[in-house]
């Protein structure tokens, strides 16, 4: 079976890239017009670029284009619950596309291997857009590979960024780490 899967950055496609390639044909596909700013974008897929070249695993790239993001959340940027499923429905929309454009047999995503993502939105999500292009969705939990992904991403040395991945995330990750700063600070 030939999958097209969706990487949101090279960490996140460790685990599943190897729990996928058993039995399947895998190509992947980074589509993430989420990230902000450029410089960041830029760092993620060329650290995703360097591990799949290692791992000898086509890549293919999605055009870079926020103005597609932002019409995507336009009215929910300040709701993450909402945001975020506006979000992933636009990333696995333009994965779905790719998919059926290549003629490949399902859609998965790396999405699912971070605890701080919900499964069942990702699920919703991937299933409707899939629908729509005809192609399949497979739908994964990879959370349980999250402690293995996280290890072998620094034994890798393998640049881990500390938010999601746009603005508003950007914002919200750095608000929660001085609010524990200050807690430690009493
Ligand atoms: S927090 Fe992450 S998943 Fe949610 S909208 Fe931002 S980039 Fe997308």
């Amino acid at each position: 079976m030939r999958v097209i899967l969706h990487a949101c950055c090279g960490p996140c496609l460790l685990e599943p890239l190897d729990a996928l390639s058993e039995g399947h044909d895998v190509t992947v596909c980074y589509a993430n017009p989420n990230i902000a700013p450029f410089e960041e974008y830029v760092r993620r897929r060329d650290v995703l670029l360097g591990y799949a070249d290692s791992a000898h695993v086509p890549v293919l790239e999605v055009p870079y284009q926020p103005d597609r993001w932002l019409a995507a959340v336009s009215g929910v940027e300040r709701d993450p619950a909402h945001r975020c499923r506006a979000c992933f429905r636009l990333r696995l929309g333009l994965v779905a596309t790719e998919a059926q454009r290549g003629g490949y047999d399902a859609v998965a995503t790396t999405l699912t291997v971070s605890p701080y993502q919900d499964p069942d939105a990702i699920r919703e999500a991937g299933e409707e857009v899939c629908a729509a292009e005809g192609v399949h969705f497979l739908v994964t939990d990879f959370r349980d590979r999250y402690p293995e992904a996280t290890r072998r991403s620094r034994e890798l040395g393998m640049y881990r960024q500390n938010y999601c991945g746009c603005e508003p995330s950007r914002a919200e990750a750095e608000a929660a780490r001085a609010r524990r700063r200050g807690a430690r600070e009493g």
